[in-house]
């Protein structure tokens, strides 16, 4: 019989999940616990901005491969492999909040008693998790449902958001954490078809799995705030940080991704799971001291940011500036722990307005900010701005009409976040001109 997939939680990594399994042909039920969401789902409308995913949903909705409910139950009757992703939040001491994911586990094997079901229930961790997390969700089951049979494996997702789709339909790895043979057989089944070109599907124990989703942000993570550092080392001595970045990305033993310069990583991962992967080494008595820095540089940086901001005006107050991008990256609307934020709470607090632009991301902001800022259209929030500053590095904002941008704002300056213009052409514009790591166009 063929397998039948549920997807527990629908957000960023279920919903892609979902419809990429569907649409490798499987039959597939989503479970989510916003019914608002549920119900928007099925006339597939999209609860988020996923470039490419929109007519995935749509076809696999049409083709009665992809439902969704908002009872579990329906998901533990009818289907054998059950995924859960699940958020898995930064608790009050930075440690990955696992109730979702415990919640959850506890709830399936209930259902599985209730229902009497006999047959095996594959539950794959598909949530970012701490290592040991897939033991305890195999203990959570076996205290609800210690007569039935349950599988836990544990299988890390690594899609980037904006680019969801393409990763998941061809992943440069798949990790599967499990040492049961009949749930690899079943899993090995399942990411087949997203292998075909011939990337690696690695089987391993489920903490290996665990420490690797951790190992592969926190180590990306680094890699930014190395250059974050080192941009403000290279203002000081004059040296321009992106040609330190082509230089040093062309050796291969390093590579060119992840290494600009910027106002600090952010978004739902990064953040947390750095501060996660500090909480359980420290918690295990082998802290890892790097990461700790890691935490420290990224939160300076954005403050270093806002702090050349308020340098150049001496005081904010009374100020009025324009904010392109509110994004946490470019080709999302998700706004977690977005750089974008902390420079405008900063600014709020010093007494400046602010009216902001981003391509995806304004309904999410509006639900925080309200009518603290302004929401306006790329070139309106430019006018009578006393400064532009550029939070996310969205591809529209990197040939702005600097002519027409001077005759709206009333102040000619740029703070740049993400060094979107070359220092070159950017002193010819007139403006003064702020970015990282590089010199600034002061125009004295
Ligand atoms: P999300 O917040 O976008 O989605 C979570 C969904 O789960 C929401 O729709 C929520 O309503 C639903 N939910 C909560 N409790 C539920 C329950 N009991 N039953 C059913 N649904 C429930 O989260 P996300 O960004 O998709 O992340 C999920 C996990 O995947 C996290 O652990 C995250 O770290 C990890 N991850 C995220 C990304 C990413 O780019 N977003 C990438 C890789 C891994």
């Amino acid at each position: 019989m063929s397998n039948r997939i549920a997807v527990i939680g629908t957000g960023y990594v279920g919903l892609v999940s979902g419809t990429c399994f569907a649409e490798s042909g499987h039959k597939v039920l989503c479970v989510d616990i916003d019914a608002q969401k549920v119900e928007k789902l099925r006339h597939a409308e999209m609860p988020i901005y996923e470039p490419g995913l929109e007519h995935l949903l749509a076809r696999n909705i049409k083709e009665e491969r992809l439902t969704f409910t908002t009872e579990l139950e329906e998901a533990v009757i009818n289907c054998n492999v059950l995924f859960l992703c699940l958020p898995t939040p930064p608790g009050g001491d930075g440690a990955a909040d696992l109730n979702f994911v415990l919640k959850a586990a506890g709830e399936i094997g209930r259902l599985m008693v209730k229902n009497n079901i006999d047959e095996p229930r594959i539950i794959v961790n598909k949530s970012t998790v701490p290592v040991g997390t897939a033991a305890k969700v195999g203990k959570v089951l076996k205290e609800a449902a210690p007569d039935k049979d349950t599988i836990v494996v544990s299988n890390p997702e690594f899609l980037r958001e904006g680019f969801a789709v393409e990763d998941f339909m061809k992943p440069e790895r798949v990790i599967i954490g499990t040492e049961n043979d009949y749930a690899r057989d079943i899993m090995r089944d399942l990411y087949e078809p997203f292998v075909r070109s011939g990337n690696p599907i690695y089987f391993m124990d489920e903490k290996s799995a665990e420490v690797s989703k951790y190992a592969a942000n926190s180590f990306l993570a680094m890699k930014i705030t190395f250059m974050n550092d080192l941009a403000a080392y290279c203002e000081e001595v004059g040296a321009d940080i992106e040609n330190v970045r082509t230089s040093i990305g062309s050796d291969s033993r390093i590579g060119k991704r992840f290494l600009f310069a910027g106002i600090g990583y952010g978004g739902s991962c990064f953040p947390k799971d750095v501060k996660a992967l500090i909480h359980s080494a420290d918690s295990c008595g082998t802290p890892l001291k790097i990461m700790n820095a890691v935490e420290e540089v990224n939160k300076f940086q954005t403050e270093r940011f806002f702090k050349r901001i308020e340098k150049r005006f001496t005081s904010l107050k009374g100020k009025h500036l324009a904010v392109w991008g509110l994004a946490f990256k470019p080709n999302t609307d998700d706004v977690r722990e977005a750089p974008a934020y902390k420079i405008i709470d900063k600014l709020l607090e010093a007494g400046a307005s602010v009216a902001a632009y981003d391509p995806e991301a304004v309904e999410n902001t509006r639900k925080i900010y309200g009518d603290r800022i302004a929401f306006l259209k790329r070139d309106e929030v430019l006018k009578d701005a006393d400064a532009l500053v550029i939070c996310t590095e969205w591809t529209e904002f990197r040939k702005p009409d600097f002519d027409v941008m001077k005759s709206d704002m009333k102040q000619h300056i740029i703070f740049d976040g993400r060094n979107l213009y070359d220092l070159a052409s950017m002193a010819e514009t007139g403006f003064e001109y702020y970015s990282i790591g590089r010199a600034s166009i002061t125009n004295d």
